[in-house]
């Protein structure tokens, strides 16, 4: 059992960044409005995340350090239907067997929560503890029980990068959320609630693009939307690193979705030359299946001649000056 735990962690968990992304996406799921994400030496010595959600019941929290435990699919079409963006039930699993893991959670007002330690997924303590509502989650010393792994974490502000830029996108797909990350009792990111994607695009991206920023509104159908902003191709900007794309809420790096965006400016696509995007598709779940990989950021599209020439028609109607 622990052995199988340490094993899936080499899928789920290969660096710090990669834990905040798993507990950022369960905070998100048990509704945090407020997430405050502390790291000491970048996230290797600690990462610790704080959320005002929902909080787990004492028995779920135990069930939450048990692989498989939470699984929400039951079956092959749920794998498609999936609505909340953690649904492997295995990612608490595998960082506390991979971690020095403390889970403190309460999930009602009258503020009696649980506490439970564990060491490379073995529960040392438990108790019940006075707390607000909520959930904390502190992992200390990633893969300390794996030395040959944690060889391979890089330098201090390496990991801190990698974390900053999950952080972010995140930040960019959940606006109404605020994130604050530190690192060395350092305050690094401080952004509190906003309205909608065009502040939060401001606070995270620099205000100063949002005048060149064009808002993208296209509907292609009843399951069919993409919405976000979407900018002239600016020069000297990495390629890359400041395109954003999200389905249903979800960041994704995915060879079809870049390739359309690239083909919505082609016609105006200059050397040197590079668009900043941050695009949300929202479509019928049923049609793009996400569990590709373990990390979530490839999909698949049922239908992906279709999505493709819906992103790039709507990036060129966006950006085709309105007296053509
Ligand atoms: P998954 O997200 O795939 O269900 P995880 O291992 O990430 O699996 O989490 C296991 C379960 O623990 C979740 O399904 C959820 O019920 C609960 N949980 C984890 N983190 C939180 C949190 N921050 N707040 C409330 N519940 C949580
Ligand atoms: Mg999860």
């Amino acid at each position: 059992e622990e052995l199988c735990n340490k094993i899936a962690a080499g899928e789920v968990v290969e660096r710090p960044s990669s834990v905040v992304k798993e507990l950022l996406e369960n905070s998100l799921d048990a509704g945090a409005s407020d997430i405050l994400v502390e790291l000491q030496s970048g996230g290797k010595r600690l990462i610790r995340i704080a959320d005002n959600g929902s909080g787990m019941h004492r028995q779920d929290a135990f069930l939450s350090l048990e692989r498989h435990a939470t699984s929400k699919i039951s079956s092959d079409e749920d794998l498609f239907a999936l609505q909340t963006l953690g649904f492997r039930g295995e990612a608490l699993a595998s960082i506390a067997s991979v971690s020095r893991f403390l889970l403190q959670t309460c999930a009602n007002e009258d503020g009696l929560g649980q506490q439970i330690y564990a060491e490379g997924g073995a529960i040392k303590r438990a108790e019940e503890v006075g707390l607000p509502q909520g959930t904390v989650i502190e992992v200390r010393n990633l893969f300390f029980n794996l030395p040959a792994r944690r060889k391979f974490l890089r330098k201090e502000q390496t990991e801190l990068s990698h974390v900053a830029d999950v952080v972010t996108k995140q930040a960019l797909a959940n606006p109404a959320v605020s994130f604050r990350m530190k690192n060395n009792e350092r305050m690094l990111l401080d952004l509190r609630r906003e309205k909608g994607l065009r502040e939060r695009f401001a606070a995270v991206l620099g205000r100063s693009l949002l005048k060149d920023m064009l808002e993208v509104e296209q509907q292609g159908g009843p399951d069919l939307r993409l919405t976000g902003l979407i900018s002239q191709p600016q020069l000297n900007r990495s390629a890359a690193s400041h395109i954003y794309t999200f389905i249903n809420g979800r960041y994704i790096r995915d060879r079809v979705v870049q390739h359309a965006v690239m083909e919505g400016y082609r016609h105006l696509l200059m050397k040197g030359r590079y668009p900043v995007v941050a695009l949300f598709l929202e479509l019928d779940p049923a049609l793009v299946d996400v569990n590709v990989h373990p990390t979530k950021h490839e999909v698949r599209f049922r239908d992906q001649g279709l999505v493709h020439d819906f992103i790039a028609n709507a990036l060129q109607q966006t950006l085709r000056p309105s007296d053509w």
